[in-house]
């Protein structure tokens, strides 16, 4: 096992909606989170095993995998990731915590097999207000989403270093920021960029209402649809400008280390 000596955050992916998915022009691997004892994969979409590969992320070495909920940019290399995690099923090992539409499926979607679930040592089906342990040390707190998927999830995570924050796929509403208050570092899934606003993601103009709420030492957008990437970074300077907190676009394969201070490695 290869433990980092401070949180490390490695994007795998910062692609998100379908179209961004299909066409592949930023990946959708997820975010892979790294502390002390922690190795966990944030919402593995499409090519996430491969991604890891290329970045040097080794699959087998992962004990929790989080899925925030069941579309397709957001699970479908769970399974396989799954047979990694438990040695190709040999090893009875791992948490995998999702959504209750990932663990038990939902009207219109079923995401994680009977099988893979059985391989898993413990399966959580998580809803908004939840509160538990990962690994006896890393406290979770489970926080709510407005999404087309109802069941969907996002997180607060007290690592050594701070909390980390992460807003899955969700519309803005009134009180969003207030799950993530005392937030060190915020990811947000911001599919779309100023004045493009659809129903159930975020947009810039949100992303700027709930980081000026949060008020984290860095915010980092990620999950980005085709029309925001190519402007990407100038939603995120003009979320820093709006709200003096220091935001930042994610890119495929960036690192962050989070110890006194918060570094970024884009290489
Ligand atoms: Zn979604």
């Amino acid at each position: 096992m290869h433990y980092p000596i401070m949180a490390k955050i490695t994007f795998l992916g910062t692609g998100g909606g379908r179209f961004a998915t299909i066409t592949q022009k930023r990946a959708t691997g997820g975010i892979y989170i790294a502390d002390k004892a922690l190795l966990m994969h944030v919402d593995p979409g499409p090519g996430a095993l491969v991604k890891m590969h290329e970045f040097g992320i080794d699959p087998m070495a992962t004990n929790v995998i989080f899925v925030s909920h069941a579309h397709p940019d957001h699970y479908t290399d769970a399974e396989i990731l799954i047979e990694a995690m438990t040695m190709g099923g040999r090893r009875h090992r791992g948490m995998l915590i999702g959504s209750e539409s990932i663990i038990n499926g939902i009207k219109d979607f079923r995401a994680i097999s009977f099988y893979h679930k059985g391989l898993v040592k413990e399966v959580r089906a998580v809803k908004p207000g939840d509160k538990f342990y990962i690994n006896y040390w890393y406290e979770m707190e489970i926080t709510p989403s407005l999404h087309s998927d109802p069941t969907t999830v996002g997180f607060k995570l007290a690592l050594d270093n701070g909390i980390i924050s992460y807003i899955s796929d969700t519309q803005y509403f009134e009180g969003l920021a207030d799950f993530h208050k005392e937030a060190r570092l915020m990811i947000l899934s911001v599919t779309r960029p100023i004045g493009m606003k659809i129903p159930f993601h975020l947009s810039t103009e949100d992303a700027v209402e709930i980081v000026k709420k949060v008020n984290p030492e860095l915010a980092i957008l990620t999950h980005m649809g085709v029309k925001f990437m190519n402007v990407a970074s100038e939603q995120a300077n003009f979320v820093s400008e709006e709200t003096g907190v220091n935001t930042i676009a994610a890119m495929d394969g960036m690192r962050v280390y989070m110890e006194d201070k918060i570094e970024i490695k884009k290489d």
